[in-house]
């Protein structure tokens, strides 16, 4: 539409009036420009529509209500979060991934000079659980090793299961959600024959189980209809046993500043630092 437009303006005879540019001051924009500078844009990769009071309520409370969230509709799906500190932001920004009714929400930092349509969603970060390694595998280095092929690591932490379900490998990675999820993938050694080890996802976000897309459902899946029509469809390829069972939390402190489920994080990191493999 824009792009339409900007070709048109191209054959318009401007009148004086329109011809001569307006000149800003940076005190005319001073405080939309700070306000951005300490923002966020998110997309919910949705078809349905969205409530932004809802939103704005959700996200209060997921983010522990940090101090003057406003929440704006830019167009297309993507939001502006904006907070009253930096602080909050990155935190935030650092704490993803983050559901509003349980669809996923890709945040990236506002960015000077980048139009909101010319934002990358294309990455997320997602905390993928490797359960049920052989015990001599649980390290730093085979989380890191596990995720090649799939995205960038951002962080490994061996964490311990609600109940009784014992250890796992916990592994922040960066996924390129154009792309269907991985749901698991082979590892051997030289004496060992490959074992399936199964990734679970923490804050599994709706997707196709169709296709393993993040944004649509099954009953909306363009691969689902076309492999229909030439009568080659499969049964479907992912589900809800992608869900991660929580991670047992030691201590819970309501509202200090970190995202739900942290302290289990930040105890784990310490273990995995006690180890000495993270780098
Ligand atoms: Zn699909």
């Amino acid at each position: 539409m824009e792009e339409e437009l900007l070709q048109k303006l191209s054959s318009f005879v401007l009148t004086n009036a329109e011809e001569e540019a307006v000149l800003l001051d940076a005190e005319d924009f001073n405080v939309s420009h700070q306000e951005c500078a300490r923002s966020a844009m998110g997309k919910i990769l949705t078809h349905k529509g969205i409530n932004l009071g809802g939103l704005k309520a959700s996200m209060d409370l997921a983010w522990g209500y940090p101090k003057g969230l406003k929440v704006m509709e830019v167009g297309g799906g993507i939001y502006q979060f904006v907070f009253g500190n930096e602080m909050d932001l990155v935190r935030v920004i650092a704490g993803g991934p983050w559901l509003f009714n349980n669809q996923l929400i890709v945040l990236q930092r506002w960015e000077e000079g980048v139009k909101p349509d010319q934002i990358n969603f294309s990455y997320s970060p997602f905390w993928i659980q490797l359960r049920a390694l052989p015990l001599e595998f649980m390290s730093v280095v085979v989380g890191r090793k596990m995720m090649v092929g799939f995205g960038d690591v951002l962080e490994v932490v061996m964490a311990q299961l609600s109940g009784n379900q014992g250890r796992c490998i916990r592994v922040k990675v960066e996924l390129d959600i154009t792309k269907p999820i991985p749901r698991g993938k082979y590892v051997r050694t030289a004496d060992w024959n490959p074992i399936w080890v199964s990734f679970r996802y923490e804050k599994f976000p709706h997707l196709c189980h169709y296709c393993g897309l993040v944004g649509h459902d099954d009953k909306a899946c363009m691969l689902k209809y076309n492999e229909s029509k030439a009568g080659i469809m499969k049964v479907n390829q992912y589900g809800v046993w992608l869900r991660a069972s929580p991670v047992k939390a030691p201590f819970k402190k309501k509202f200090e500043g970190r995202s739900e489920g942290s302290p289990a994080e930040s105890s784990a990191t310490a273990r995995a630092g006690q180890e000495g493999t993270e780098d």
